[in-house]
């Protein structure tokens, strides 16, 4: 346990107050504790991100993710590899289709996820 001092405004005061007493019996330590909760579930943008790349040889003509270049059949180029993470990036869900990209796109680092 941790004792922290906080100074609020009046609103504020009386918004916890409010909270507090409507939904946590009063107690305003366990209603600021589910406001943050409820504020990290928000902003947190949990999702999906690139962890890395695994090579691939196409077997049929592909363009890259980013740049928009065409492959050819035969050519090697990078698959992402998605593992669970956060940030303003992250994916809200796996992507549906095929997702290439080319070498000079991922050592440039500059791979787009949208
Ligand atoms: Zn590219």
């Amino acid at each position: 346990m941790q004792r922290l001092n906080f100074t609020f405004d009046a609103s504020t005061a009386e918004l916890l107050e409010t909270l507090a007493n409507t939904y946590y019996g009063g107690n305003k330590s366990q209603t600021v504790r589910a406001a943050l909760e409820s504020l990290a579930a928000h902003t947190r943008h949990m999702g999906w991100v690139i962890a890395g790349y695994t090579t691939v040889v196409l077997d049929r003509p592909e363009a890259c993710h980013t740049c928009g270049g065409r492959h050819r059949k035969g050519e090697l180029v990078y698959r992402p590899v998605f593992e669970r993470g956060s940030g303003a990036a992250a994916l809200e869900a796996l992507p549906r289709q095929p997702w290439f990209e080319c070498p000079r796109c991922v050592e440039a680092g500059s791979v787009t996820h949208a």
